[in-house]
């Protein structure tokens, strides 16, 4: 392949290709990347990665004639453009006939989640030339996933309106034809947490505000009170947002449900449980007797436990008895073990984020049905096509965390973006210095921190800190956090990469964290510090198997088949679940797998400041995610002295019509190694180029921009 764009696009653009820098420092980098953001350029290639800066603002750069402009060229063709990445994926499918992925990383808010869609947008428009009524239908239900999706899986933050709460990996499937004919969608580690609690400033999922706001009907949920009344959904105190319109969003997204193929009783069973969850978060419990406690009820048409009973279709002595008493099986004895509020609302809360937990996995299995590609090949072409179909997956995944206070999530997230830093290394950075071997080109070589010794202090088995937390969960008797801490404390004590207060309780981390419930990693993208409460408890992640039996025996079918496990009898003997961590490392760990084994291409996302605006460009913001993402050593290595390369054919295709050399070259513009020199010697290039054993590798920006002056010139 070759390298990014080296069409010029004028000096007062900056250039297109950081590898075209004549000097390779931070200075010069940032001084490109604001000045293209400044000039509505926000794309940059370094080589075939692509940079992109969230405009947060309409460019009018993706219309259908910006599509054709792309549409069969290749990336150096024209300027940087994430339409051209997407193209140089899909023709590595078609004309290699190899899988693709196109990874998109950057922390939250930076633009990963449009620039998914707009990759998807462009595939549907430049496939289905002959028009076919049901690759259509194909499309169109891909596209409107993602309302599905953003509408149950996305909120308000502090840092995006809308913001994913999920990982997300997507699979597209072609035919024959190279028409999209189904997908796949894998989700990572749902914030469930948000369900019952949220920050000020930020709300729980969408969904919630769009029934509230956009139901005509609110009376048939027992929905009776202001939004603001709602605990679950009102923490951040801010249920309206100017900038999200609910009730607009909502009927969005009935339609989408319609187009996807959920039935009526599907729509109907998902708003009863979205609203089952609303009257959970204001049901209370009235102590009894300190160790006992009871359901409060209300006379009125507010009464929780009457509404949770209609919604969910179960009786309302099952809830009450579930939520305020626990089974518990000894020696094939029975006993119902009552509970005290404090365990009770513990349970509650369990509860309703299993609930919507479950919808969510529900949602995207029905979904992953309808777009199964083996019912759409035969829908498409009247038969099963034999030959395995192409991919490209695209990725969207949370991006680097660091919040004021650290827990289990914020590990999870960290840890993914330390294996998809670990991938880019392993795909990227290694790869280019592979190239330069293959090739037989003397190449400097170029340093950069190997992240690796931080993915194994995390997923090592029996020495990481995720072994060291499963360990924990299932050793006997009464564990605690710090107990935990205490462990990696004494296991982890002289890595490199791992810290807490009792190992070094002089750093100057610990002057306002100075207690011994935290624990460091020294993250590749920055330090993190931890705090251990509630890890156990989250990484066990355990719902009573009475819940799971209360739901499974539901009178609505289609909510007792997301509980199939609770049709277990309350006796019979169960192995342990994997833990959360344990699921969420497996699931890493196979996604890295899944990636590495296709072609890859990254689009690296930028945040240009932290107001959601489109005229700031704030320099230490942008500076520190350029550092951690390691853009320059991505850079320095594409470059390695050479700011370009491309395949001899290439080469001579496109510089043959230069007029010194276009009557010389023998025989007529074949396109080879020999004539590739010809061209590069009548052109007086001889000095800043070098002969790979299949591509030309040129030294200097200016002899590219010299060849492209003369091509055009004639
Ligand atoms: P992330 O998924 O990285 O958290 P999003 O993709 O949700 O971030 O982007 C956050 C917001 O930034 C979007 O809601 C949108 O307002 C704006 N934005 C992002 N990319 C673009 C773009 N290419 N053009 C215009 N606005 C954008
Ligand atoms: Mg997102």
């Amino acid at each position: 392949m070759a390298a990014g764009s080296i069409e010029h696009e004028g000096p007062d653009m900056g250039v297109g290709d950081f590898v075209l820098l004549s000097d390779i420092n931070m200075d010069a980098f940032m001084k490109n990347l604001k000045l293209r953001f400044e000039k509505g350029r926000i794309y940059t290639y370094i080589g075939e990665v692509l940079v992109s800066v969230n405009p947060y603002r309409d460019l009018p750069i993706y219309g259908p004639e910006y599509i054709k402009s792309y549409k069969g060229r290749e990336m150096f063709e024209r300027p940087a453009h994430i339409f051209a990445l997407a193209e140089a994926a899909y023709r590595t499918l078609k004309q290699r006939s190899l899988n693709s992925c196109i990874v998109i990383s950057g922390e939250s808010g930076s633009g990963k989640t449009e620039a998914s869609k707009i990759i998807l947008r462009y595939i549907a428009a430049v496939t289905n030339v002959s028009n076919q009524a049901e690759i259509q239908r194909i499309s169109n239900i891909l596209i409107q996933t993602n309302v599905i999706l953003e509408t149950f899986g996305n909120s308000r933050t502090n840092r995006n309106d809308n913001s994913s709460r999920f990982g997300k990996y997507m699979d597209l499937n072609f035919d024959y034809k190279f028409d999209p004919i189904g997908g796949k969608i894998q989700h990572y580690l749902l914030e469930k947490s948000r369900v019952i609690k949220q920050q000020l400033g930020e709300r729980n999922f969408h969904s919630f505000y769009q029934l509230l706001f956009g139901e005509n009907n609110l009376k048939e949920y027992g929905l009776n009170l202001k939004a603001e009344d709602y605990y679950y959904i009102n923490q951040g105190n801010c249920c309206k947002i100017p900038k999200i319109d609910d009730r607009n969003d909502y009927q969005q997204v009935k339609q989408a449900f319609k187009v996807v193929g959920f039935t009526q009783d599907e729509i109907s069973t998902i708003w009863k449980i979205v609203a089952a969850i609303v009257h959970l978060g204001n049901l209370q419990f009235t102590d009894v007797d300190g160790e006992h406690c009871s359901i409060t009820r209300s006379n009125d048409n507010n009464d929780q436990l009457k509404w949770i009973s209609k919604l969910l279709s179960c009786e309302e002595s099952d809830i009450s008895s579930t939520l305020t008493s626990r089974v518990v099986a000894a020696r094939n004895e029975v006993i119902q073990a009552r509970q005290n509020m404090t365990r009770a609302n513990y349970g509650r809360d369990a509860l309703s984020k299993a609930l919507y937990e479950r919808l969510f996995e529900w949602l995207i299995k029905h979904i992953n049905k309808t777009l199964a590609k083996e019912n759409n090949e035969q829908l498409t072409h009247g038969y099963r096509t034999v030959q395995s179909s192409l991919v490209i997956g695209v990725l969207d995944i949370y991006g680097f965390e660091i919040f004021e206070n650290n827990s289990f999530e914020q590990l999870c997230i960290n840890y993914c973006n330390e294996k998809l830093q670990q991938l880019f290394i392993e795909l990227v950075l290694k790869q280019e210095q592979e190239e330069y071997e293959r090739e037989n080109i003397t190449w400097q070589h170029i340093d950069y921190f190997n992240n690796k010794i931080i993915c194994d202090l995390i997923e090592q088995s029996r020495t990481g800190i995720i072994a060291h937390l499963d360990e924990a969960c299932i050793a006997v008797g009464n564990i605690t956090d710090e107990m935990f801490l205490d462990s990696i404390n004494k296991a982890l004590k002289s890595h490199k990469h791992f810290s807490s207060w009792k190992l070094s309780p002089g750093d100057k981390i610990w002057k306002s964290i100075n207690n011994n419930k935290h624990f460091l990693i020294r993250h590749y993208a920055g330090d993190v510090v931890y705090s251990v409460d509630g890890f156990l408890d989250k990484n066990r992640d355990t719902l009573f198997d009475d819940f799971k039996r209360l739901l499974f025996n539901s009178k609505n079918p289609i909510l007792s088949s997301m509980w199939p496990e609770g049709e277990k009898s309350i006796t019979s003997v169960t192995r342990r679940p994997l833990t959360a961590g344990t699921i969420f490392r497996n699931s890493m760990i196979s996604l890295s797998n899944l990636l590495s084994s296709k072609q890859p291409f990254y689009v690296r996302c930028i945040k240009p400041n932290d107001e959601k605006s489109p005229n700031i460009f704030d320099q230490t913001r942008v500076e520190h995610q350029i550092a951690y993402l390691g853009l320059l050593e991505n850079v320095r290595v594409r470059r390695a002295g050479f700011c370009h390369r491309t395949p001899y054919d290439r080469f001579v295709q496109r510089y043959k019509i230069i007029d010194s050399v276009r009557s010389k070259l023998y025989p007529r513009g074949v396109p080879t190694k020999e004539n590739a020199a010809y061209i590069c010697r009548e052109l007086n290039l001889e000095n800043d180029v070098a002969y790979g054993n299949t591509k030309l590798f040129i030294k200097q920006p200016v002899s590219l921009f010299e060849l492209e002056k003369k091509r055009t010139a004639g």
